[in-house]
């Protein structure tokens, strides 16, 4: 029976472990903290492929099939840990703030209704229709009706519900530092405490730390880049719609009614620590969506690293040379949206050597 290790819990290692399991394959998922914790915990949980999409493009593609996806992945894993997973489908508002940018989002709109998916510009009256209270201010918005989202941080809690109700064996608290190998093929990982894992399949899924292992036969172009969320309390209107700017900035609701703002682009290494002058953007990018915001005060702030590759492009799939080597890494900002349909992808690609899904652009075979 073939043994899998897969390095990180986040949800792109959760989500190849419990397509392996269902598949009947021995898996064992190896995290330094806690499934969760890092990047995919500390998320906004937007489901929104339409949302800052450059063009159509094989990316584009996967991620509206990721987004179809979704809601079985959110189902399975109320299934397995008990607990609801809030999944809602409220639609975005992307704020045109120029006559310049509405004339560049109506070419947007063209491509996504010729690629099938709903997209319109609206004007500030019509937006105020669909969120009180919205930015009056602005040239007009991009209404995105089928855009959604998952609570990121209710999701950090059922994913190790989830493996645990499975047969993956959950090993948490331990760094994996070394990918070890025989013979032109993997036979295990060496943890930082000296102990080692034999395996005949190990998947790297450590999110912005992927390229730090050991025994990886080529560089990863992952990279971290720190964001910052702060956690508003409810207002006076509810917040009914995902808010969004083009310059990546954000407000999302949340089903007790407090409200997310995000987010920074940090190119700061490995540092996870929370920086004044990031909280001070997101804040004041909050309000200009939202100006009720410019009074209130943050309850809750964190931030983390997303794993970001340098062409944009997530790694999925095997490697081309070391045999047994898999990715599922560098998923960017729209992990949490790819993740369910990847880790499918990458649990076909282990068990059958072939996916139905075009994976293709976004092989190793490229690096
Ligand atoms: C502020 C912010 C907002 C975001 N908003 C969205 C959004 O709205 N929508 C969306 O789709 N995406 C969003 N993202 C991106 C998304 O969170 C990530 O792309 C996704 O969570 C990546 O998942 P992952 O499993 O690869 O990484 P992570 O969740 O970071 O998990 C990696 C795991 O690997 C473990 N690990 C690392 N190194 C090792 C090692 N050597 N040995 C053992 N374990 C190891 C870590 O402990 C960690 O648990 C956001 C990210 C941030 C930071």
């Amino acid at each position: 029976m073939t043994e899998v290790v897969v390095i990180g819990g986040g949800i792109a290692g959760a989500a190849v472990a419990l397509e392996l399991v269902e598949r009947g394959v021995a898996v064992n998922v190896v995290d330094a903290e806690r499934p969760g914790a890092a990047a995919t915990g500390a998320s906004a949980g937007m489901l929104a492929p339409q949302y800052e999409s450059p063009g159509r493009s094989p990316l584009f593609d996967l991620l509206v099939q990721s987004r179809d996806h979704f809601p079985d992945f959110a189902a399975r894993l109320e299934a397995l840990s008990g607990h609801s997973l809030p999944v809602r489908w409220p639609g975005m508002l992307v704020a045109n703030v120029s006559a310049e940018e509405t004339e560049a989002a109506r070419d947007a709109v063209r491509w996504q209704e010729e690629a099938g998916q709903p997209s319109e510009i609206v004007s500030p009256e019509e937006a105020d229709g669909l969120q009180s209270g919205i930015n009056q201010g602005v040239d007009s918005f991009v209404w995105l009706p089928r855009e959604g989202l998952v609570d990121s941080q209710a999701l950090a809690e059922v994913l190790p519900e989830a493996l645990t109700a499975t047969d993956v064996r959950l090993i948490t608290g331990r760094q994996v530092v070394e990918i070890m190998r025989s013979a032109g093929r993997v036979s295990g990982v060496r943890l930082a405490d000296g102990r080692s894992l034999d395996a005949d399949v190990v998947v790297v899924a450590a999110g912005a730390w992927s390229d730090g292992i050991k025994g990886l036969p080529r560089s990863l172009p992952v990279k971290p880049v720190r964001g910052h969320l702060l956690r508003f309390p409810p207002g006076e209107a509810p917040l009914q719609r995902v808010l969004a700017s083009h310059a990546g900035r954000y407000i999302v609701p949340r089903d007790d009614g407090s409200m997310l703002a995000g987010s920074t682009m940090d190119y700061v290494g490995f540092d996870r620590s929370l920086s004044e002058e990031g909280m001070k953007t997101v804040h004041r990018s909050a309000t200009e969506l939202l100006p009720a915001l410019a009074t209130a005060e943050a309850v809750e702030r964190w931030a983390d690293l997303r794993p970001i590759s340098t062409d944009g492009l997530p790694v999925i799939g095997p490697d081309p040379e070391v045999k047994g080597l898999h990715y599922a890494t560098g998923y960017g900002r729209n992990g949490i949206l790819l993740a369910p349909l990847a880790g499918r992808v990458v649990a076909e690609l282990i068990t059958e050597g072939a996916s139905p899904t075009d994976w293709r652009p976004f092989s190793a075979d490229r690096l």
